[in-house]
């Protein structure tokens, strides 16, 4: 599992998922999660499906993998899993575009929220 940001091999942190698609493209790393983001992804209230920086719907999840122990014919094995379930942050195109650096082809949109 590589890092979307750094492209490093990243440790279990966090998964980060394409919602629309259901494709699972990454991770990011500790370091990563640091930098871009402090602890606010830990401490947020993530109860909705908007990007986490705007008011954009999310396109992209970012759950975290929590390890959990299965015991199979009386081994004990290590395992990880994330869930989709809320809450789990998400990004919308643009933030997530703006994290992994990819600006190829990034339309810049204001990030602001809209006066409805
Ligand atoms: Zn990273
Ligand atoms: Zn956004």
């Amino acid at each position: 599992m590589q890092c979307v940001v750094c492209s490093e091999a990243s440790s279990y942190n966090r998964a980060v998922i394409d919602v629309v698609n259901e494709s699972e493209l990454g991770a990011l790393c500790p370091a990563c999660e640091d930098e871009q983001f402090g602890r606010s992804l830990e401490t947020g209230d993530w109860t909705d499906e908007d990007c986490a920086l705007c008011t954009r719907d999310g396109f992209y999840a970012l759950p975290e993998w929590r390890a959990y122990v299965v015991e199979i014919d009386g081994k004990r094995i290590a395992r990880s899993e994330y869930s989709l379930e809320p809450p789990v942050p998400h990004l919308c195109d643009v933030h997530f575009t703006e994290i992994t650096g990819e600006t190829s082809s990034r339309t810049v949109t204001p990030a602001v929220p809209s006066s409805q």
